[in-house]
């Protein structure tokens, strides 16, 4: 999919964060600070783009990170900034 000609712009980052059923024992640990976790989230990145026929809908370009909700709520800042 070539997103360069219908990419919104500037490129607005969606987050989904989502509980799961589980913690570091199922998931490992915290991919942002490496530390153990008794409740885990993911966290996964959208990014909203223009079709051709110019309805809006999202992609998933970024792999999803899994690890403590505050952790994760400071890695999208971190997202945010480097995708504007
Ligand atoms: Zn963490």
């Amino acid at each position: 999919m070539n997103l360069t000609q219908t990419a919104v712009t500037p490129a607005p980052l969606a987050f989904r964060l989502s509980r799961c059923k589980g913690g570091s024992d199922k998931y490992g640990a915290c991919e942002v600070c490496g530390e153990q976790a008794d409740t885990m989230y993911i966290l996964t990145p959208m990014l909203r783009y223009v079709r051709p026929c110019g309805t809006e809908s999202v992609c998933f370009p970024y792999a999803g990170k899994f690890g403590h909700k505050k952790c994760l709520a400071s890695h999208t800042e971190q997202m945010q900034a480097l995708a504007v």
